[in-house]
């Protein structure tokens, strides 16, 4: 089970972001790196192609490391690292270690 999931409201903590807010966009296991909206914002010169005939500038995020973000608690609402949890159900839960709320 992964700590940081898509969907997830994080905060930025290290690098030139740090202190932003963003929803993780996509997950990338292996790297163990992440895509978080509107952080690490990289812009790459996109030439002319027949499709799009005048080419440009492009912004798009960029990836950055899991451990540089904390995963905002949907209860209590501050950054946190995330433990985990077994229910008595058998379900694992993400656990935040702020105020102890359990959550998927
Ligand atoms: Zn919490």
């Amino acid at each position: 089970m992964r700590k940081v999931r898509k969907g997830d409201i994080v905060k930025v903590i290290a690098g030139n972001d740090r202190g932003k807010r963003g929803e993780v966009m996509r997950v990338l296991p292996e790297k163990g790196r992440i895509i978080v909206k509107g952080v690490n914002i990289i812009t790459k010169h996109q030439r002319p192609t027949a499709r799009q005939r005048e080419g440009g500038i492009i912004e798009r995020e960029g990836t950055i490391h899991i451990s540089n973000v904390l995963v905002i608690c949907p209860s209590c609402d501050r950054p946190t690292r995330v433990g985990f949890e077994v229910l008595e159900t058998g379900e694992k839960m993400r656990k935040c270690k702020q105020c102890g709320e359990t959550f998927e």
